[in-house]
């Protein structure tokens, strides 16, 4: 169903492909009104994700159903011209994809992916609750390893932790 002129469909792809895509606004700004702080296109680390939380060791990529190929969704339909072209670039994206999580992973990171299609209004509330219930489940664990350790045999460390984890959640 590829309606759109070629002109048309040119600038809906660079909007879509640019950096500052508004699904990416909508989670950052969701982010910051929740109290939760990021840093933008990390340097140094793998792929420059769009949004890299240090406190919880995630980084957040916000995909276009299109560039990225969301498999079975109805965003991602393949232009009927230059299809072979179309497909073979959002397979390389794909791979790369693939290859930017697996090197984050080996560094330590993780990666949660959110769909474009996920952000639309119908299901947006619902998949922020989903990253905000991720994001607290990964801070506890990160935070409840150590105190479960031995704590009779290691009374100190526990206390030092107990003290990390309320500093953190003081900031
Ligand atoms: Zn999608």
């Amino acid at each position: 169903m590829d309606k759109l002129s070629p002109q048309l469909r040119h600038n809906n792809m660079a909007a879509i492909h640019g950096k500052e895509t508004k699904p990416e606004m909508i989670v950052r700004r969701w982010l910051w009104g929740h109290g939760y702080r990021y840093r933008l296109n990390h340097p140094r680390l793998p792929g420059k994700p769009d949004i890299v939380m240090r406190k919880y060791r995630t980084c957040i990529f916000v995909n276009g159903c299109f560039w990225h190929g969301h498999e079975g969704c109805q965003y991602y339909t393949v232009p009927k011209t230059n299809t072979e072209f179309w497909v073979n670039k959002v397979q390389r994206n794909k791979e790369r994809d693939a290859k930017v999580q697996h090197e984050l992973a080996s560094m330590g990171w993780r990666s949660i992916t959110i769909w474009e299609c996920e952000l639309k209004p119908i299901s947006r509330d619902k998949t922020l609750a989903s990253l905000d219930f991720t994001l607290n489940r990964i801070f506890l664990q990160d935070h409840s390893i150590r105190r479960y350790v031995k704590p009779e045999e290691e009374p100190m460390m526990v206390a030092e932790d107990m003290a990390d984890y309320n500093n953190i959640n003081d900031v």
